[in-house]
């Protein structure tokens, strides 16, 4: 396949979309022999959409649900620094078993970020389903349930992710051609 170019940048592919199917549908497969009990699939936009959407098809568990979250940063007005908050989790989500859908854990910062406000809500369980994983980059303690494929250190474009909010469309993911 062709490289590409985006934003004046050249990409190869990296993980053809026959691949990606593959460990998805391996992905979900976990996940389903996991048994979680009336599991609340929150999906971490906007890089997550494809995935989601791909994942979601193939998971059997009974009284399977989904919501779409962003984390936001905002200056709080009273205090400096930068506060995170979650938006778009309308419903009442304690005591629930959560499974938290993402493209991409590159050093686990938007992660514990993350985990840190749903366990403000109070919830039963969480669990994490990544599609991709940057282990040398990593560096936090919270265990990854679910790992599609763990990458080396490069960026990457493509099924839902982008590179200055272009590629999320292409079906294959790219890397940056050094
Ligand atoms: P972390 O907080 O784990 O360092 O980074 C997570 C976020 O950084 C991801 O949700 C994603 O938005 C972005 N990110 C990290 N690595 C890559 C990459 O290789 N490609 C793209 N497009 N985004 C990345
Ligand atoms: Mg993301």
């Amino acid at each position: 396949m062709k490289p590409i170019t985006l934003h004046n940048k050249t990409f190869e592919v990296f993980i053809p979309e026959t691949e990606i199917a593959a460990i998805v549908h391996s992905m979900a497969h976990n996940i389903n022999n996991a048994r979680i009990k009336d599991p609340l699939f929150i999906s971490v936009l906007n890089g997550s959409f494809m995935f989601s959407s791909d994942i979601m098809k193939k998971i059997t568990l009974p009284n399977t649900e989904i919501s779409f979250v962003k984390l936001s940063s905002y200056s709080g007005t009273q205090t400096t620094g930068e506060v995170s908050k979650l938006i778009g989790l309308g419903q009442d989500i304690r005591n629930r078993n959560i499974i938290i859908l993402e493209d991409i854990i590159d050093t686990g910062i938007t992660l514990e970020k993350i985990i840190s406000l749903l366990e403000k809500e109070e919830v039963a369980d969480i669990k994490v389903a990544t599609l991709l994983f940057k282990p040398e980059a990593y560096t936090k303690e919270i265990p990854i349930d679910f790992i599609g494929k763990s990458i080396p250190n490069d960026f990457v474009v493509g099924y839902g992710l982008d590179y200055d909010e272009i590629g999320r469309n292409l079906p294959h993911i790219f890397k940056l051609k050094n």
